[in-house]
């Protein structure tokens, strides 16, 4: 398994996993949670009292994947990579895991998941006991050490160049994935009145090019019937709440063909 690192303020030093805590030389200790995960989040981490995505977010996210919606992007992702069992692969906000458990599923490899939300991590080490299951603010500083990892997935969400090369191996890849231009489309014209959005993947591309080189790029994309549970559950999980006028237009709707789209970006290495 990776080596963890202490998050305690420039302190960095391996954490040695014992019975219920992990440790560093500095007696700097973090306790291992019933269901398995790690709290290593520091106060000066925490943008707010509760970082991250709500426990209504969390749900919302996971009845929608357990539904089945998003199984085509969700294979989609895993397809876009190539890894051996025994690999050690990291999915730096992984949310309520998933897209890290299927990955895992996929190839046999072994998975760790960082997030900022403990009601995320919560979730994600209660359903999938396999991995590894961290709370800390990735977009500071990924508690693992150098070159532990074959590949780095980033799945809408913040990304953090310089701690994803430091943590990948030489060879190792970097699947970065962002909502596509239309994704949810129809219910963004018809509930919060906006368009298609802006192409972000250039963008992205140009974020990394100091480090990395895209080897592959693919839009991922279905188009599935939602129903209203299911809208507003695609809803909850993508914006942070809905204003007055926004939720009577959601309320209005009954079910709809909604587009489902992800630009998948598969970096190398430079
Ligand atoms: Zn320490």
């Amino acid at each position: 398994m990776s080596t963890l690192l202490c998050t305690v303020r420039s302190c960095h030093l391996p954490l040695v996993r014992e019975d219920r805590r992990v440790v560093c030389e500095r007696e700097h200790s973090f306790d291992i949670a019933r269901s398995g995960y790690i709290n290593l989040l520091q106060p000066q981490d925490r943008h707010s009292a509760n970082p991250g995505d709500s426990a209504a977010a969390v749900a919302a996210r996971r009845r929608f994947f357990d539904r089945g919606f998003d199984k085509p992007i969700v294979d989609g992702i895993g397809g876009m990579l190539s890894l051996s069992a025994g690999d050690e692969i990291l999915d730096a906000g992984c949310g309520e895991g998933r897209h890290l458990a299927a990955v895992v599923d996929r190839f046999g490899c072994a998975g760790s998941g960082v997030d900022i939300s403990l009601p995320a991590i919560e979730a994600a080490a209660k359903r999938h006991r396999g991995q590894e299951w961290i709370v800390a603010n990735a977009d500071r500083f990924i508690p693992f050490a150098d070159a532990s990892f074959a590949a780095v997935l980033s799945i809408t969400a913040r990304m953090n160049a310089g701690e994803f090369r430091r943590v990948l191996r030489d060879g190792g890849s970097l699947l970065v994935v962002i909502p596509a231009p239309d994704d949810l489309i129809e219910l963004r014209e018809a509930i919060l009145g906006e368009g298609l959005q802006r192409d972000r993947s250039d963008r992205t591309i140009a974020t990394f090019a100091s480090l990395f080189t895209v080897e592959r790029r693919q839009r991922l994309r279905a188009v599935v019937h939602l129903d209203h549970a299911a809208i507003e559950d695609a809803l909850t999980s993508s914006y942070r709440g809905l204003r007055r006028s926004e939720r009577s237009r959601l309320d209005s709707i009954g079910d709809a063909d909604v587009t489902l789209s992800r630009d998948a970006l598969l970096f190398r290495l430079l």
